[in-house]
This record gives structure tokens, sequence and C-alpha cells, in this order.
């Protein structure tokens, strides 16, 4: 282990911006902006090495970094002019966790950490007032016994409930029939006189006694080894494992742990604190962006327990609503005017958006807090292409700096404008994209109503990180407090999530909302009951809630995006298509970029009222006489979808593949749809039934499928054949360029293909002799066995293309039904078996190497073989870096997924082009 503790402060710094991975973000942040000459109250960084060895050591600290951080303590003593535990001069400080990867909310922070009874006195004294230092020390009990002693927070409501109703009687406020909430706002943290506050701190302290069974820690280093050792703890909180999980945050980083003098945003009028952003994390503008508390601490503009005011005179980025006199430039010009100059310097420094926290402490500024602003992906893509236009950051870097799953945010519903609405209120457009679903007014109800499958909107007070399971499974969230840059706004924001914040007109209580209705003149006109269970709709990109479902319309892509797929396109080797049925997804993906069909699931296109009927009297059909009589009115079906699809893909190719489903997928389910079939087809339903019983398989996925159905019913794909290349002679006849790709499915030996083939190319000369022309077309299959990538050399005999249906191959080679994975998967995930969901991100170990095994051996014999993948995987950034180290020609994915798969492309690309060395240009 290297050294322990890095200092910062007086324009000097230990660390900098590049060791995040010991100092954290927030120390590697601080030591930066110290360097760089920025306002910084000195402190240091306890780094993630310490953290580790802390616990491989059985939560004990390392021996010798205590003196280490006394020898630290003693240099800010020095620098601020104050003592650790001194009365005369107090030194507080702040202990904040800070980890690789900005985890907000999900750690602890302990303020105005150093105060006992007597240094409280003093710190009254020096700063002239006592209120203030009473405020701190209750604030401070509270956190410390909270987050160190574990006494849960509510123990302590019910005493600063107390000392809210002593407080209203002196102010001559009746409070009798306030309930909490109403109290508050009727008599806030300010209205609490000295008296009331020394009373409170005793009575905290009781709590803490009867609780623990020991005083409150007087020493300040007693204190100071509890809070660094919580901090440390909360590295492994259940909430900050939920993110971890969530983001892919491997456990091993540890956090880091900053000790900073502190500064005071709330001694008084001249005073405040607040966040900033150098650029708007919702949209991406370029524009100085953020909101202010005035009298303050940092936790309270966190928290959202007061609506904070803008930054800018304009009103812009304020959350409270558009008071210019109560913004930053207005009420603290210098301040403003020097927060500005800081943000410019700092985005020019780092060449991103950052967020900012900071205080002002009697008109002093002060920077506690800088990092990569998180963002929605709208944001991301316009600020990487806005950047990359001022010269900032290349093209190449703006197309790295978009996460490709976060394009996903962009293509969300919005609320159809010319739908009728009804208004429910309004708050702030927190995080963008539409959402409708029942209301919920719990985390764990709302995980639990959305594991079974129903959409849910988690409506809130506030949210706090105690609620982020709940988020995860809500569609959306609204609450009733808090600004855009409280603790729901940043979540959702991050999560890519529908989010209404501070909606003032609700009001929850009690599985219920209450909610105000106001006219145009802003007054109150009534007010409306929500139950749980009732449906509303969320329009986070407006910040309005809507009562009922509201219709939705599909993303528009803005300019910007467009851009930044252009220079991805440029970049990228990998081709991206899309895996479609019908000319309606076959459009969709065209406009999304895709570039053909990598994968048409024919058995899709019988599932229609009119089909499925012709379909199952084929199956019930005992000869092939009868079965052929049922495909012939198959037929016209299936060609006029193929010259949808064809006409829709012109100039690109079409993969089609025959039908894949075991049969008994197509008959009826229940009895209605037996009885309905018994009367079509004259069948008796006892009949019917024998017949459906005699299909059953008990494995299915290992059954009678794929190609398999055409060794004992080769009619079947001679149909198929003969509506794809009907329709491709058809639309060639129209003057429109056809690429058809025929596809077998589920081979393992050459003999299916051997015999598929002789079928296909069977069927092709008869219908070009019919039709007196010929279209090109490919003969390919995929591959989805073991046995298949093992003997792909005999397979590329017949085949002239790959592809990997990652699906299956996963399902067989590791054995597992992708139908049931879900029950036992997450297990699996927990346990660290597996990284992440198979079925989602390839497991490039084990079905990777039979993707390779399979291009090895299918190259060795044939070597132009095209080779590609339309599995699930086809669309997942993680997977597609493996395709492009793989070497193969394309992807294919859902359309909505088509534009992440380029992006993903792309920096695939680039990634192996770093690998390979750097350019002689950028
Ligand atoms: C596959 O198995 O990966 C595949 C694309 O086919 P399906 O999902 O239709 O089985
Ligand atoms: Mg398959």
């Amino acid at each position: 282990m290297g050294r322990s503790i890095y200092f910062f402060g007086a324009g000097q710094a230990d660390g900098d911006a590049q060791q995040k991975d010991l100092l954290g973000g927030k120390g590697a942040g601080l030591a930066e902006m110290t360097r760089l000459g920025i306002p910084v109250p000195p402190g240091f960084t306890v780094t993630t090495e310490v953290c580790n060895a802390y616990f491989a050591a059985g939560k004990v600290l390392p021996a010798g970094v205590e003196d280490e951080i006394k020898a630290a303590i003693g240099r800010l003593e020095s620098l601020r002019g104050a003592g650790f535990g001194s009365p005369e001069a107090p030194l507080l400080v702040s202990v904040r966790s800070g980890a690789r990867a900005s985890m907000p909310g999900m750690m602890d922070t302990i303020l105005n950490l150093g105060l006992n009874d007597e240094i409280a006195r003093g710190l009254a004294q020096r700063t002239g007032s006592e209120r203030f230092a009473l405020d701190a020390y209750r604030r401070f009990i509270l956190a410390y016994a909270d987050i160190v002693l574990g006494v849960p927070r509510d123990r302590f409501e019910e005493a600063l409930g107390r000392a809210r109703r002593q407080a209203a009687a002196k102010l001559g406020v009746d409070a009798t029939r306030l309930n909490s909430a109403e109290l508050e706002r009727k008599v806030p943290d300010s209205a609490l006189d000295p008296e009331s506050l020394a009373a409170l701190i005793q009575r905290q302290k009781d709590i803490v006694l009867g609780a623990t069974g020991r005083p409150f820690p007087d020493d300040p280093y007693a204190q100071l080894w509890g809070a660094i050792r919580a901090v440390f703890d909360s590295w492994k909180n259940h909430r900050a494992e939920v993110y971890r999980k969530m983001h892919d945050i491997p456990e091993a980083w540890g956090t880091a742990c900053t000790v900073q003098a502190m500064v005071f945003g709330n001694l008084g009028d001249d005073s405040g604190t607040g966040v900033a952003f150098t650029r708007d994390p919702s949209t991406g503008e370029r524009r100085f962006y953020g909101e202010w508390l005035p009298n303050a601490q940092g936790e309270d503009v966190v928290a959202g327990v007061r609506t904070p005011h803008p930054l800018s005179r304009s009103g812009e980025g304020g959350g409270g609503g558009v008071d210019d006199a109560s913004s930053l430039e207005a009420r603290m010009p210098a301040a403003y005017a020097g927060l500005v100059e800081v943000q410019r310097k700092l985005e020019q420094h780092f060449r991103d958006m950052q967020d900012l926290e900071f205080t002002i402490q009697q008109g002093e500024l002060f920077l506690l807090q800088c990092r990569t602003g998180k963002r929605t992906g709208r944001a991301a893509v316009r600020i990487a292409v806005e950047m990359a236009k001022e010269g900032l950051i290349s093209q190449r870097e703006a197309i790295l700096r978009v996460e490709p799953g976060s394009i996903d945010q962009l293509l969300h519903p919005s609320i159809d404008p010319n739908a009728p609405k009804d208004l429910l209120a309004r708050g702030l457009p927190a995080s963008p994209g539409a959402a409708t679903g029942q209301v919920v007014f719990s985390a764990d109800e709302a995980e639990r109503r959305a594991g079974q499958g129903r959409a849910v909107i988690l409506v809130r007070s506030e949210t706090s990180p105690e609620d982020i399971h709940g988020m995860k499974a809500a569609r959306g969230i609204l609450t009733a407090r808090g600004g855009m840059t409280s603790h729901a706004a940043v979540v959702a924001r991050g999560m890519g999530k529908s989010c209404v914040a501070g909606c003032s007109a609700i009001s929850v209580s009690q599985g219920r909302m209450t909610v105000t209705i106001y006219d145009e003149h802003g007054r109150a006109t009534g007010v409306i009951t929500v139950k749980d269970g009732d449906l509303i709709t969320l329009d986070g990109g407006t910040g309005t809630v809507y009562l009922g479902a509201v219709p939705t319309i599909p993303a528009a892509l803005s300019g910007e995006f467009e851009e930044l797929m252009t220079w991805a396109d440029a970049v990228r080797r990998l081709r991206v298509r899309a895996n479609a049925d019908t000319p309606h997804d076959a459009r969709t993906a065209r406009n999304f970029g895709a570039e053909g069909i990598g994968l048409c699931r024919t058995e899709h296109m019988f599932f229609d009222e009119e089909r499925i009927q012709a379909m199952r009297e084929m199956i019930l059909a005992d000869g092939e006489v009868g079965r052929r009589s049922a495909l012939a009115k198959l037929l016209p079906f299936q060609r006029s979808d193929f010259v949808g699809v064809f006409r829709e893909m012109a100039g690109l190719p079409v993969t089609i593949r025959l039908l894949d489903p075991p049969l008994h997928e197509f008959l009826p389910q229940d009895d209605a749809q037996l009885q309905q079939l018994s009367r079509a087809t004259g069948v008796s339903v006892a009949d019917l039934q024998r017949k459906s019983e005699g299909l059953a398989e008990y494995n299915p996925m290992l059954g009678h499928r794929g190609c398999r159905l055409a060794i004992t019913s080769p009619e079947i794909y001679e149909m198929q054949t003969r509506a794809i290349l009907e329709a491709a002679c058809e639309v060639a006849a129209a003057g429109i360029e056809v690429e058809p790709e025929i596809m077998i499915p589920l081979s393992m030996t050459r003999r299916e293909l051997t015999l598929t083939r002789a079928l296909v190319e069977g069927v092709a000369e008869k219908v070009f002799a019919e039709k007196g022309r010929r279209v090109d077309i490919r003969f390919g299959t995929m591959i989805e066995l073991p046995r298949a990538a093992l003997r792909a050399g005999e397979l590329a005999e017949e085949a002239e293309f790959f592809s990997f249906g990652t699906n299956d191959l996963t399902q067989t080679s590791l054995g597992i039904s992708r139908d049931d994975a879900g029950r036992f998967l997450g297990a699996y995930v927990e346990a660290g078996i597996f990284a992440k969901d198979p079925f989602q991100a390839l497991d490039v170990p084990g079905v990777g190497e039979l993707v390779e095994i399979g291009r090895d051996r299918g190259r060795a014999v044939r070597p132009g073989l095209k080779l590609g993948i339309c599995g699930e995987h086809g669309g997942d950034p993680s997977s597609i870096a493996f395709f492009e180290r793989a070497g193969l020609d394309y992807v294919s994915c859902s359309p909505f997924r088509v534009p992440v798969a380029r992006l993903a492309a792309a920096q695939a690309a680039l990634a192996a082009e770093s690998s390979r060395g750097p350019r002689a240009t950028d």
C-alpha cells in the first residue's frame, strides 16, 4: 500500500484529477481544483486502499493511519488558524465518502464534526451567533447518531416536533391541529431559538444514551474515528450495494474518505449554498444552470425540504420558479460572478460538463465538489456534439462520451400533444420521458407490483436513497418536494426514468395523495384525492402530471443525434442490421439506420387471425396433400408480406429465416379457441385435443423444430421459399433491387443443409422459370447449437453465410432454458457466478469461444464466409464490443436498438484501434 493520506490546501495538493481510483471522484476533484487555484477549503483524503485494507483486516484501520490523520489535522489547524477540539477557535470538519464512480446520495456524509457542549459555546462566541452554533450542533448529533451510532432518524423526529411546538407557542402560532409537514412550514428550522435548540440537543443526547447505553462521544478525535469507519462501512450498506449492481461498479473499488475544513453557508443572509452544472443536465443546452438556498447548509438543497432558487437572474435553470429577485445573481452579484468564472475555468480544464457544489460563507465563495455531471441521454448527445464543434473535444471523443445505453432515452415516447388530457398538477421537469402507471406510495410496494408485471408510478413526498429499489421498479417518479437536483431528480435522470419533482400542489400521506387544483390565476379551487392503484401519467420533459392514461407518440430524434450517428457510422466497421418481421418494422429499422434485415422470423407472420386458421389446418392435416392445400392458402399472405419487406429494404440484404418453432405453438391454447377451430375445420374437439397432445413435447426447445420440420415435412419450406422468391421477382420486376438471403434455423449437420439447400434451389429454379427472371439469392444457416459451431467447417461447405443465434446458442451451450432462466439466474448473478444475465450480455468466455470456433472453422473452408449475429446480444453494447473483436461482419438487433448498436459498434472500433496503437492523426 502506498501513502494513506493525500492533503490539499492553500493552492497545493498531493493528488490530482488522474487519481480517482485512489482518491475517489470527490478527493481527486478537490485536489485538482486546489491545484487550479480555485477556492477550496483545505482537507485531506484517506485513500480507497485504506478502505480495502480496513475491510481485509476485519474492519480495523491499518497501523499508522491514525497518526497520519492526526498529522494532517495538524496541517489543517495551522492553515485555518484554528484547533480541532479547541473551544476558542474551533476547527470543524466534514467527513464524506467518495468512490471512483459517482454514486449520488448512496453513501454517508457527516458535517460539523468536532463539536461538544464547550466547543459549541466557543463557536457561538466566535461567530457571534448562538443560534447558528446550536443548530450546527444539533444537526451534527442527529447525523452522527444515525450514521455512526445506528440510532434510527425517526426517533429524533418526535424531539424535533416537540421543539417546533414549543417555538410555535412562543410565536403565538396554534400548532395543536397541524401535522408534521404543516408544522415544519409554520415553524421552520430558522424559527427555533437558542433555548429550544439547547433543549432539543439535550433530548437528542438522551435518545442516544437510551438507544446505545453510552453517552454521545464528546471527544472530537473519537468522533472522527467513528465517522471515518462509518464512511468506509457505508460502502457495503444495502443501498450502495443495490446501486453498485445497477451500475456495474465492482465492490473491490472501495471508497475514499475526505475530511475537509467546514465552511458555513448558514451564517446569515450573506451566506448560502447550492449546486450548479456547467451545462443543462436535462437538455444539454450550453448555459450555466443550477440552484441555491440562502442561509443553508448543503444537505438542505439535496434533501429537497426547501425549494431552492435559481442561480441566474433570468430564472433559467432554477428549481423554484422564475423569481428574479431570489436568484444568486441578484442577491450576491460578486459571489455569482466568481462562480461563473470558476465554472468556465473548470469546464475548459476538464473538457466536460461539470457538476459543482459551492458554499458562500459571509460573501466568500468556496467550491466543495466538482465532478463530471450526470446527464440525460439527450443531454449527453447534445453536449458531446456541441463540445466537438466548439473544438473542446475531437469527434472521436464525442463518440466515446455517449454511453450507448443512454441513447435509449432519446427513443422513448412522449405525450401526444393532441390527445385529450386531464391536467392534475405541475411540478419540475426533472427527467424527460412519458410514463403511465398505477400510483403507489412506497418503494417496497412499487417493487412488489412491478414484479407482478404492472406499470407503477412511485409517488413520495421526497425520495431518499432507501427508495432506490422502488425507483428502479417504477416507470416514473413523482415527488411533492425537492428541486431539480434533489435525490429524486438526480437518480431518475441517471436511470433514464420519467420524473416530476417538487410538485407542491400534492401532499402525500397515509396511502393517498391529495392534489390542490389551481385556476389560471393561481387560486386554489378544489382538491382531488388520488388513491393507491389509480392511474396517472407523467411528462418528465415538462413537469406535468395528468390523471389517467394519456396516449404517447414515438420519440423524434434531434439534429445533434443525427450528427453523432453520422460520425459514429464513419468510424465503425461492423454493419448493423435489424431483426424485423413486418414492412412496418422494416421501415422503422431503416429510419433508425439499419443496413438490412439480419433476421426476419417468418413464424411471426402466421399469427394474424386469417393466417393462423390456415396454419392450424396445415398442422392438423393428416397427409401431405392436406398440408399442401392448407399451405397454398398461406402462400399469398407470405408473399405479400415479403413484397412489403423487400420494398422497404430496397437495395439492402434481407435475411429470411424459414419456419423455426415447434408446430404445437400454433395450436389453440384454451377451450374457446379449440371449439372455434373445431367449428371451422369440422374436426371434433376430442380429435383436436388428441392431435394437440400428440404434438406436445417434454422439451420443446430441443424437440421437433427448426430445420427438423423440413426433414419431416419439406412442403412447409417449399411454400416459404416459393413465397420469398415470387415476392423477390415481383419487386425486382418493378425495378427495385432485392437481396434475399434464405436462412435455415437450428442446423447441426452438413446433411441437413444439403437437403434443405437442394429444396431451396429446386423451388428457385421453378419460380425463375415461371417468372422468366432470376434474382440472386444467398443460402445460409444459423449457428445455434454447439455442434454447429464445432462442425462449422462442414456446414460452410453448403452455407454462404452464418448467423449466430446467440439466444439458442446460449441456451444450448449453458444447458439453461431460455424460458425458465428467469427464476434462478438472478441468484447466479447475485452469487457472482455470472457478472450479468448471459441472455442479455454474451458469455464471452464460453459462448464467445464457440462463436470464435465457428468463425475459424467456417472461414477455413470458405474464406469469404459472411458472419453475423442475430440473437438479443446484437443490441447489447458489451456483447457488440466482443463481436467487433471477433471480426464478425454485422450484428442484427431490434429496430429500436439499431442506434444503440451503431454507436456501440463505433466505440468498439475505436477501442480496437487504440489497442492496436495510436494513429498518425486524430
Ligand atoms: C437465436 O436463437 O439467437 C435467435 C435469434 O433465434 P430465436 O430467438 O428466434 O430462437
Ligand atoms: Mg433461435
